[in-house]
């Protein structure tokens, strides 16, 4: 599959493929996938994860991304979820998103405040480091909130290395957009090379006067 990334200003990330899933949901089905959702909804960490999750998932129904809607705070079993619903910005098809919240009440609210030390339930490997080079390859060359951002991102991806371990184990890699990352550079999902590339990006994010750095 062929993946066309497109930036667009606020750091919203946007993605369509090549060759766009057929298919909508009628409303028996929508409702049973409604309720598994809410059964194997996964957690989203910050505002900020959940956003990325909702800008870089491709619309089932015609590929395209970009989706607008409002959200739902629901208590079900001493959890709490968040349901957003909506449309589809390029063919109107609705939408729905559940995410799980997380227990602890710290809040974190920055455009790249993604998570705890735990790995994401949303984005896998893959996807973060792709969610990098998008932020780093802007037209014009990256501003220091991009290299934060993407630095932010990479350190994301770092969190999957096991602690026992050098590498990312490949089963992590559950999307599609992110097992073609994993296949085109899958010797960049180590310890070592990770760490390097979130260094030079925040050390970039830092520098008085920046110049476009050139991802290992
Ligand atoms: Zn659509």
């Amino acid at each position: 599959m062929q993946i066309h990334v497109h930036v667009t200003l606020g750091h919203r990330t946007r993605y369509q493929h090549g060759f766009p899933t057929s298919g909508s949901l009628d409303g028996t089905r929508r409702r049973a996938a409604v309720i598994l959702a809410d059964v194997i909804a996964p957690l989203a960490r910050t505002p900020a994860e959940a956003n990325l999750y909702m800008d870089i998932k491709a619309c089932p129904s015609c590929g395209g991304n970009g989706f607008s809607g409002t959200s739902v705070v629901m208590l079900q079993d001493g959890e709490v979820y968040e349901r957003h619903t909506g449309t589809c910005q390029e063919c109107g098809s609705p939408r729905e998103f559940v995410f799980r919240m997380p227990r602890d009440p710290e809040l974190r609210l920055g455009a790249a405040d993604f998570g705890g030390p735990e790995p994401s339930e949303l984005l896998d490997p893959g996807e973060w480091m792709t969610v990098a080079d998008v932020a780093t390859g802007r037209d014009g060359g990256p501003s220091k909130s991009d290299l934060a951002f993407a630095a932010a991102a990479v350190e994301e991806a770092l969190k999957f290395v096991p602690a026992d371990a050098d590498d990312i184990p490949p089963h992590a890699f559950h999307s599609l957009i992110g097992r073609e990352a994993y296949q085109r550079m899958p010797a960049r999902y180590s310890r070592g090379r990770l760490s390097a590339i979130a260094a030079a990006l925040r050390e970039q994010a830092a520098a008085p006067y920046r110049t476009p750095p050139d991802l290992p």
